[in-house]
């Protein structure tokens, strides 16, 4: 067997801090008390009831922390394919420039003219967004892809109330991410699903058939979820258009087309970008993120307040705008994360970044060819950042998408995306990035068909998988609705 970078060392078991806990530990001593004692009832009438911590000593929280610290797997710890996640490495830098004091420490609530250095990194990196997507306007404000999508849909539907216009459908793609349709429907539109056609894109004569005056519009994710430039993008932008419709671009993929796609000229309307995907900011295990979404002119006056102008040389929070969809949380969000993204953007330089995008897709099409003869290829075609294989030839020994994904977290490696998009049956959806050597790539690739060779000849062990690892196959979606979190 190829040897992956993981391996089974020393792994601790460690229980809850409830079940640790021991009545009377401390981690503390202070000296002798030379007061009278307070009667316990005082403290319960000023404290309430105690809350149920465990007692425990220094050595004991520090060992659960470091302990818990190795279970963790990251971009950091190794090769983290997920696709359509961007699991990019997060160059130190970010982090240092995001530490710096006078960043690290500035306050929300200072008034503008003392925080013109914080402000002028917001004012810049929405331009540097601009350019880089080909659009008009930048707002900085949502936390995230998901509330990107919100804030579009909240606009488009500010722009139809203004026209006095009641459309209520709205164009969605097969392959789109779950979140596509529901940030539609919390702004009360119906999602229409259309069907992408048998080369993976969205054919026009399918979008004329369903584009009417009641609908909003589309949403479109460009490169699709499949790794695939949707080629026909601007054929379906007027189409959209003509009809009075606004398109939405979900731009999580970025990472396939930075520096290289002009999104205005694509007929895009608004979208949105995933700072913590393309732009190198850590993510993971729900944020904190960052989701700017981009407009252009027509609809600049609905984006969220507040955002960044400058003045007579001076720069200054916009809150004064009275067609906005208004703010969507407190302050400025995630202020460091879009540092990060700052500092990520300056350090590499729009040739670098253009140039960062165009490995991403090499290595891409790299996995996609080296893999081609051991996993289906749903869409045999050259494809963007990420390709998109599923368990078909599989299927006769018995292994699943599932098997092969565990069977990968024994060598060391953090399981592709499977089961999305959901046109493909048993998907399995490789984002390399352009961060991963071509060494780390064969090492990937020869340890994935390691397993489809042990597939076919004895698919037993890969049925049992993980292995190595401190806990086996878990019941994920009881796990994630009802999370242990105290003894
Ligand atoms: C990640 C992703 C989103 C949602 O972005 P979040 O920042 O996770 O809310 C939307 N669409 C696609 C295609 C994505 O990959």
């Amino acid at each position: 067997m190829t040897t992956g970078p993981g391996r089974s060392g020393l792994i601790m078991e460690e229980p809850l801090l409830w079940e640790k806990g021991q009545p009377g530990r401390t981690a503390f001593s202070l000296p002798d008390q030379d007061v009278p004692e307070r009667s316990k009832e005082i403290d319960a009438n000023l404290l309430g009831e105690a809350p149920d911590f465990p007692d425990l000593s220094e050595i004991d929280v520090v060992r659960h922390y470091t302990r818990l610290s190795g279970w963790n797997f990251g971009i950091d710890t190794g090769m983290y394919p997920l696709g359509s996640c961007t699991m990019k490495y997060n160059p130190k830098i970010n982090e240092k420039m995001a530490a710096t004091p006078g960043i690290a420490s500035s306050h929300p609530l200072l008034d503008d003219e003392l925080s013109q250095g914080s402000l002028q990194i917001l004012f810049e990196l929405q331009s540097f967004l601009a350019s880089l997507t080909g659009m008009d306007a930048v707002s900085l404000q949502p936390a995230a892809g998901a509330q990107g999508e919100l804030a579009g849909m909240l606009a488009f539907a500010a722009y139809f109330r203004k026209n006095g216009e009641q459309r209520n459908k709205i164009l969605i793609p097969d392959t789109a991410h779950g979140t596509n349709p529901s940030s539609a429907a919390l702004c009360g539109f119906k999602p229409v699903q259309i069907q992408s056609g048998t080369d993976g894109i969205i054919d026009p004569q399918v979008v004329a058939e369903l584009m009417d005056e009641n609908t909003v519009g589309i949403m479109l994710t460009n490169p699709n979820t499949l790794g695939l430039f949707e080629e026909s993008i601007r054929e379906i932008t007027a189409i959209v258009h003509e009809k009075g419709g606004l398109v939405y671009g979900d731009g999580a993929n970025m990472n396939a087309v930075m520096g290289i796609v002009d999104f205005k000229r694509c007929g895009i309307d608004i979208m949105h970008l995933n700072l913590h995907k393309t732009f190198s900011t850590p993510h993971g295990g729900g944020g904190p993120g960052a989701g700017p979404i981009c407009a252009v002119e027509k609809l600049r006056g609905f984006l969220p307040t507040p955002h960044v102008t400058r003045k007579d040389g001076a720069y200054y929070l916009e809150y004064n705008c009275p067609e906005s969809i208004g703010r969507l949380h407190a302050f400025f969000g995630n202020f460091g994360v879009l540092v990060k993204a700052y500092s990520y953007i300056l350090s590499m330089g729009a040739k670098n970044l253009k140039k960062a995008s165009q490995l991403a897709v090499l290595n891409a099409n790299y996995v996609r060819e080296s893999l081609r003869n051991d996993l289906y290829l749903a869409y045999d075609k050259p494809c963007m950042h990420e390709c998109v294989f599923s368990d078909k030839w599989q299927q006769e020994y018995q292994v699943s998408t599932l098997d092969m994904a565990k069977g990968l977290i024994d060598h060391g490696y953090h399981p592709p995306t499977i089961y999305f998009p959901l046109v493909v049956p048993g998907a399995i959806m490789i984002e390399p990035t352009e961060t991963e050597n071509k060494d780390d790539l064969d090492q990937f690739i020869a340890v994935f068909k390691d397993l489809i060779r042990e597939a076919k000849e004895d698919g037993e062990r890969l049925r049992q998988a993980p292995l190595r690892t401190k806990v086996r196959r878990l019941d994920e979606t009881q796990a994630a609705r009802k999370p242990c979190l105290t003894g």
